[in-house]
């Protein structure tokens, strides 16, 4: 189903009216039965990864319509990823569903007890433009994997990429059982006015906060992929050749548009020079190779902002087109730590740099801060690795390399403070998606009556040295 973003449909009804008939819809499918079975869950999951093998011309045009970003680079960031997911679900999902035995202790004995995961019920999963198809159906896999029905609500930035999901995927799943909702915050808002047995939203902390107020009213659990500053520590003994080609293809990367990013980096006294020489090096050679066009002229225009008053030196780059989305691959360094450029993420391709005594000077800027999505630490000590990740806290650390964490299936992929709550990927995004029920069996006999009051002396004393 779509539904525009116009308040009123063409037939009189509200983007409420259209989303409510939805949602109750799919909660019918939900409370019929279908979607529990593994093989229905792995019908669904095979579905995904047929149309990614049959639609990734179809939807690499879409995204390069939306995005200006080429074919390979979509291939890497939004097809290869979930079809990996997919495969991997497919692999462990018999695993994943199995009940697990717990232990029963003494007084309770006997019995039998164990944990079952069931799903959740209807879900909804609202998906950011950066990585339209990445970061909707990744987590539609987990849903799935999970035996929930589920709405897909795709971003409205990224248009053609959205009608493409919206098209599509009811040729490929249970379209009794998965609806692509299409729109603005207006559908977005009529979404999170529902009912939902939880909300896996992907975006920016302010509607994340939007998210979560609206998932008060009807006590849904949430999970938040959100985004926040990622720093990037080079120590002294980095290597730096790698380090310099390994942060300025990142930055590069979808003209820097990822939530897991480098930021901003914090490099030791000792090597600036050095890594500076090779850094912008590779910064400009990136920037020739790969154009760097970003969502829109807002976009661009948000980031010529951020150029302006930050007090350092641009050290190469530094150009925005607004009218043509392009902004040249820069690096700033020196910029003032209070200023936008340092304290609002900036997903674009910009790098401030910033100098530090020490790695531990390195560690006590990142901690005065939000606590990051990801931090990455370029390194050949395995003390400074251990220090680093050993008095920081973030979703995730990158250890001379970044953006890779992603692809390990059984890493948890998620936020802590501001940048996110809850995660997924493999084991964990079927975790997500489930309610772990615990179970208990007891027989009928015996049934010993000291186990009901009134409790004489000598039944009180067994009962209390048997509960403990
Ligand atoms: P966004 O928050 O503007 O939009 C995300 C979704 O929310 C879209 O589908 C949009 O339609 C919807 N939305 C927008 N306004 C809304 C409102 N008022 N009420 C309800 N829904 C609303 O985010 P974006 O600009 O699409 O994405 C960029 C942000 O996402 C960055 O902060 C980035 O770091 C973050 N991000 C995080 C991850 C992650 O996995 N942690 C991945 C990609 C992007």
């Amino acid at each position: 189903m779509s539904t525009t973003a116009a308040p009123v449909t063409a037939s009189g009804s509200t983007p409420g009216d259209v989303v409510t008939a939805e949602v109750e819809r799919l909660r019918a499918t939900f409370a019929g039965g279908r979607t529990r079975p593994l093989a229905w869950r792995r019908t669904q999951i095979e579905g995904i990864a047929r149309l990614l093998d049959e639609q990734e011309p179809r939807l690499a045009a879409a995204i390069e319509a939306d995005l200006g970003r080429q074919a390979m680079a979509t291939f890497m960031g939004d097809i290869a990823p979930v079809r990996a997911e997919a495969r991997h679900t497919l692999k462990q999902l018999a695993k994943w569903v199995r009940p697990q035995r717990v232990r029963v202790p003494m007084a309770q004995l006997p019995g039998k007890a164990w944990t079952a995961p069931e799903p959740k019920g209807v879900v909804l999963v609202v998906g950011p433009w950066n990585f339209p198809v990445l970061l909707t159906l990744h987590p539609l896999v987990s849903a799935l994997a999970a035996g929930n029905a589920v709405v897909v609500k795709p971003s409205e930035l990224t248009p053609r990429t959205s009608a493409a999901l919206a098209e599509l995927l009811p040729r490929y799943v249970d379209p009794d059982a998965i609806a692509v909702v299409e729109g603005d915050a207006s559908v977005s808002g009529a979404l999170l006015a529902e009912r939902f047995d939880h909300i896996f939203f992907t975006g920016s902390e302010r509607v994340g906060k939007i998210v979560l107020r609206a998932a008060a009213e009807h006590l849904t659990p949430v999970t938040l992929e959100l985004g926040g500053k990622s720093p990037v520590i080079v120590s002294r003994d980095a290597n730096l050749d790698v380090a310099a080609r390994r942060i300025a293809w990142a930055n590069a990367l979808n003209a820097g548009q990822a939530c897991i990013a480098p930021d901003y980096l914090l490099v030791e006294d000792a090597i600036r020079e050095p890594f500076m020489e090779r850094l912008l090096r590779e910064v400009e050679r990136t920037g020739r190779d790969h154009p760097s066009r970003v969502i829109n002229t807002g976009h661009a225009e948000r980031l010529a902002a951020l150029l302006d008053g930050h007090g350092g030196a641009v050290a190469c780059g530094g150009r925005v087109d607004g009218a043509g989305k392009q902004v040249t691959p820069t690096v700033i360094t020196d910029p003032d730590p209070g200023s936008d450029l340092m304290t609002e993420e900036i997903f674009g391709p910009i790098l401030p740099v910033l100098s530090v005594p020490s790695v531990a000077d390195a560690i006590a800027f990142v901690n005065d801060r939000p606590k990051p999505l990801a931090l990455y630490v370029f390194t050949e000590s395995q003390d400074v690795v251990d220090v680093v990740t050993g008095s920081t806290s973030s979703g995730s650390v990158g250890i001379n390399h970044l953006l890779y964490q992603l692809l390990v299936p059984e890493l948890p992929f998620g936020g802590v403070g501001t940048s996110g709550m809850g995660a997924y990927h493999g084991r964990h995004g079927f975790d997500t998606f489930s309610h772990r029920k615990a179970v208990l069996h007891k027989p009928t006999k015996p049934d010993p009556s000291m186990a009901y009051p009134p409790y004489g002396p000598i039944a009180s004393r067994i009962m209390r040295r048997m509960m403990g």
